[in-house]
């Protein structure tokens, strides 16, 4: 068990893997991550990694493959149909997940684009734990509505809750009463919730809303891209599950829901995706689309070396000294954070931590993106790589107004055996002297606006010079070094 790896005592998280290969990374001075800063128009999607020191943007497509998935990309078999290697992934999903059919697709997103391909008629209502950027995109594309039905806590940064992720079952009853259940297209539980802090979904919710789906005859799905942190959760957070390894919990979860999809970005550490269900009518439905809109059957867009080590990557996530690895380290971060006085999303969940931008910069009014500038503020004192989550990654009202976020957090993810404890350390240790002179940061306000996704590739310019300033106070306390 994971949380018996901590030294006792003194908590320390134990990486349960040794480095054999390495990247070097650069830390640039201080004046300079401020021109790169501002080169990149104030979007850490837009910094050049080379320029980088600790990029914790995202999970996605980064996190460290193990020696056996790069053993395993030699032995792919390069066959436009029919290769060995698919039948290899296939086995091994069959077995994990317990499902009759496995279809392969590019990566989550496109996953999504099938499923809702099949499911979303214009008005119908996809209810769901909470949205994903990707999936509701792709379900408004088609003219579906989302509706979230996480409970108000779910919503708070500060919490106890040890499922956050959970769906509120009285607002699902509400949500198929008032819609009707002609008129839903499906109901989507997303493990270890990624927008509202990585937070977990539990087996006992699940079991509900599963209950309610097949009494209602409604389509359940599940976004199993985050499985491993939430895998992690109802082992560490549900004494039910404690003895349970972790195949049994995820067949559980699989024999509980009509379709399974994941991005192989996150889930198996490998490049890719794809869909699993085990009723005949759905997969029919879904097998149409993926030679249209990713690739044949057996690789459905995927090169299969990814899929070499997607096969092997799956089978490494169901031991708890892999999965435990991020949310411990995550959770390492939020103490450290949290001891210093600044506000994270609490309880710690997987993925990355997540600190609330209202506190740290309250001066710094919404209509100026605290959370991005406070994202730019951590790259020019640490060269630190976060994701804004707040108002910018909003789109606006129709009517040409803000859309204010409910949370203004900026996330520092955590790619999956990537990072050192004394990389989180040294994490920690900048933000609680940006914190020290938070005061210094500023707002940012727009240069170039997209008109959708502006978060992606907008540039803005800061209100004031507080980026100098900043600079000026790092050589005062820090004299020459880095
Ligand atoms: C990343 C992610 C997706 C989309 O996957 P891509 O491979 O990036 O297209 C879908 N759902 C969740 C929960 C994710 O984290």
């Amino acid at each position: 068990m994971a949380n018996l790896k901590f030294f006792s005592g003194e908590n320390i998280p134990l990486e349960m893997h040794k480095v054999r290969m390495v990247q070097k990374i650069n830390l640039l001075p201080v004046e300079k991550r401020m021109q790169c800063m501002a080169e990149a128009g104030y979007n850490t999607f837009l910094l050049k990694n080379y320029d980088i020191f600790l990029d914790m943007l995202t999970d996605s497509g980064v996190n460290a493959m193990s020696e056996n998935q790069y053993a395993a990309m030699l032995q792919a078999d390069d066959s436009y149909a029919g290769s060995q290697t698919f039948y290899r992934l296939e086995d091994v999903l069959k077995d994990i997940f317990a499902m009759k059919y496995f279809l392969p697709a590019h990566q989550g997103r496109a996953c999504e684009h099938i499923i809702s391909q099949a499911l979303v008629k214009p008005k119908s209502a996809a209810l769901m734990n909470y949205h994903f950027t990707t999936t509701k995109a792709h379900i408004t594309r088609l003219g579906g509505v989302i509706e979230e039905l996480v409970s108000a806590e779910a919503l708070k940064i500060q919490s106890t809750a040890p499922f956050k992720g959970d769906i509120d079952i009285d607002k699902l009853n509400e949500s198929i009463k008032r819609n009707g259940k002609d008129n839903i297209s499906f109901v989507r539980i997303e493990a270890g919730t990624n927008l509202i802090g990585g937070q977990p979904v539990s087996m006992k919710n699940l079991r509900d809303v599963s209950r309610i789906c097949r009494k209602e005859g409604i389509t359940l799905v599940y976004d199993a891209s985050l499985l491993t942190d939430n895998l992690y959760f109802i082992k560490i957070r549900d004494s039910e599950f404690k003895n349970t390894d972790l195949k049994a919990i995820t067949r559980e979860i699989a024999s509980l829901v009509d379709i399974v999809y994941f991005s192989s970005r996150k889930l198996g550490a490998a490049r890719g995706g794809g869909i699993l269900t085990s009723n005949d009518d759905l997969y029919f439905k879904m097998r149409e689309m993926v030679p249209l809109f990713e690739g044949f059957l057996t690789y459905g867009g995927m090169s299969v070396r990814e899929m070499e080590a997607m096969a092997v990557g799956l089978q490494e996530s169901l031991d708890m000294d892999v999965i435990s690895q991020t949310p411990i380290f995550v959770e390492a971060l939020c103490n450290e954070l949290l001891a210093k006085g600044i506000q994270v999303v609490t309880p710690p969940g997987g993925l990355g931590c997540h600190i609330d931008a209202k506190q740290f910069c309250p001066h710094v009014p919404q209509t100026q993106y605290p959370s991005a500038a406070l994202a730019s503020a951590f790259f020019i004192a640490g060269g630190i790589r976060g994701m804004e989550r707040g108002t910018l990654s909003e789109q606006r009202n129709d009517d040409g107004s803000e859309r204010l976020a409910d949370m203004e957090l900026v996330r520092l993810a955590f790619p999956k055996r990537v990072f050192t404890l004394s990389q989180v350390k040294y994490t920690a240790d900048r933000i609680a002297w940006l914190y020290k002179n938070r005061e210094l940061i500023g707002g940012l306000e727009f240069v170039e606006e997209p008109k959708v996704m502006r978060f992606f590739l907008g540039r803005l310019k800061p209100v004031g010079n507080w980026p100098d300033k900043l600079v000026q106070q790092f050589r005062k306390d820090f004299g020459e070094s880095l």
